[in-house]
């Protein structure tokens, strides 16, 4: 993807305040991120560790841009986790290594505090797994695909896109 600018990553944010978009964290590093091995942005914020955000080149998106603001369950409830493989790129993980995350969604209803839920590459870096530039720590059960990278990238972004739309409601 091609950098972003500080300003527009927070301006990209469907379902949070201005406010926490203004307050929240770039990733550890932003000036020097691997933008061409990004196919979306996805961080912990480092100054909360139970958010995290993704950002997403979208057309329907401010500037071309989604953000989805994302909690954590804090960590009575992690226990809980059951998958291995992130829903986004499809990397199989040791359990700790994948983490539930849940999104707000966008408007009145998320004020009302529905959320939807994902299990996702427990750093948000599925680009850099599919890319080999990151590997999980202990696989837990590898299985082999005659898909290209560029067919598996495509898959991912769909799956972070469709993910989105259900934060979104498709607007
Ligand atoms: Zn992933």
């Amino acid at each position: 993807m091609e950098p972003l600018t500080d300003k527009a990553i927070r301006a990209s944010f469907v379902n949070c305040s201005k406010g926490e978009a203004s307050r929240l964290k770039l990733p550890a590093g932003f000036r020097e991120l691997p933008w061409e091995d990004l196919d979306f942005l996805g961080w912990r914020d480092p100054g909360a560790p139970l958010r995290a955000h993704l950002v997403l080149p979208s057309p329907t998106g401010p500037n071309g841009l989604t953000g989805v603001s994302l909690r954590v369950p804090d960590a009575t409830r992690t226990s809980a986790v059951k998958s291995s493989m992130c829903q986004f790129c499809l990397t199989g993980h040791a359990s700790s290594g994948v983490t539930l995350f849940a999104a707000p969604l966008a408007g009145a209803a998320g004020r009302q505090g529905n959320t939807v839920g994902v299990y996702a590459c427990d750093d948000l870096a599925c680009s850099l797994y599919l890319r080999g530039k990151r590997q999980p720590k202990l696989r837990s059960a590898r299985y082999e695909e005659s898909l290209t990278l560029e067919e598996r990238t495509a898959r991912c972004l769909g799956n972070v896109a469709a993910f989105v739309d259900k934060v979104t409601g498709g607007r």
